[in-house]
């Protein structure tokens, strides 16, 4: 049943290929190399395991990288006193800010200090609002992400029926746009819809981004629809599961992705994808 799985790692594997060759072509006309500097904030091990992928993710695909560790002890204006610094750095095209940032520091006003023009996770409002009319600049990583999986198997998604089971502003609002600006019809559902169950029945794409280990269940899945598991969620013997109950769900669906090697490798992908692009774009 392996030609059901829609492989993250594979492709990954081909658009940072697609970089890797941007990057050199813009270093030999340019002898400019595209920089992505991450802040960390605090001790958070997932956060730290985050970072130090993508610093490997940068190194093979030519893009140049560099770490901000502070401590948790961090005040809010040395934040953004760094991202200041970043934000006039010409060597850096993209800034992450790796959430979450400690409980002192407002999290949205660190975000929106990030310029515009280097914001890689489009997560400052002017992005999501060029997102929001359909002239996208940074699309949320793990979104575009999922749409590139889509197009790579060629799913058709205009004019089906899309499910997006969570509304953050990071994973389900981007995602549910996108979906409908490929034409799907899209629902978006969150902890108080009504009947999820029959929502979900009638979905010819799902995509989950809850947060719940394997709340999607064979019985809620449509025959041959196209599951998008975007979860991360350790269980108790420490291994990691989407939001989907994949040995159940596969039996009916028509694709799916894995947890780990779905959404996971394209996340990162999409961010060495917009911190080209932003160099790109600094290019003119
Ligand atoms: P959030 O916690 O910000 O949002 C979760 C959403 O799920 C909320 O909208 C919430 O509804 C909804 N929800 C929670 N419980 C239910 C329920 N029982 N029924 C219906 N809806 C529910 O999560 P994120 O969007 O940040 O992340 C979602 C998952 O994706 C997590 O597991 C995260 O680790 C993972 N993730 C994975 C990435 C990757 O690269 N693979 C990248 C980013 C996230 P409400 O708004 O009503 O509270």
């Amino acid at each position: 049943m392996s030609d059901k799985i829609i492989d993250g790692k594979l492709v990954s594997e081909k658009i940072r290929n697609v970089i890797k060759e941007k990057a050199q072509r813009i270093q030999k006309e340019f002898s400019r190399v595209p920089g992505l500097a991450a802040v960390l904030v605090g001790e958070d091990p997932a956060s730290q395991i985050y970072v130090r992928n993508k610093r490997r993710s940068c190194e093979d695909v030519g893009i140049y990288s560099e770490e901000h560790k502070l401590s948790e002890s961090t005040t809010q204006d040395e934040l953004l006193s760094l991202i200041d610094k970043l934000n006039n750095d010409n060597k850096i095209n993209g800034i992450l800010v790796q959430l979450p940032l400690p409980s002192h520091i407002n999290e949205s006003l660190v975000l929106n200090s990030v310029s515009p023009e280097k914001d890689v996770d489009g997560f400052h409002p002017i992005n999501a609002g060029y997102l929001f009319e359909g002239q996208p600049k940074f699309i949320p990583c793990t979104p575009h992400g999922i749409i590139k999986m889509l197009e790579f198997y060629n799913v058709e998604i205009e004019g089906k029926n899309a499910v997006v089971l969570g509304r953050s502003n990071i994973v389900g609002k981007p995602a549910a746009i996108l979906l409908l600006q490929k034409n799907a019809t899209v629902t978006i559902c969150h902890s108080r819809t009504r009947n999820l169950n029959e929502v979900l029945k009638n979905a010819d794409i799902i995509v989950a981004a809850i947060g719940k280990a394997h709340f999607v269940k064979k019985e809620m899945v449509k025959e041959g629809a196209v599951i998008i598991d975007v979860g991360i969620n350790r269980l108790e013997n420490g291994k990691l599961a989407g939001d989907v109950d994949f040995d159940g769900v596969r039996e009916v669906c028509s694709l799916i992705t894995p947890v780990p090697g779905g959404v996971g490798p394209m996340t990162i992908t999409m961010l060495l994808w917009n911190t080209l692009k932003s160099l790109e774009e600094s290019i003119g």
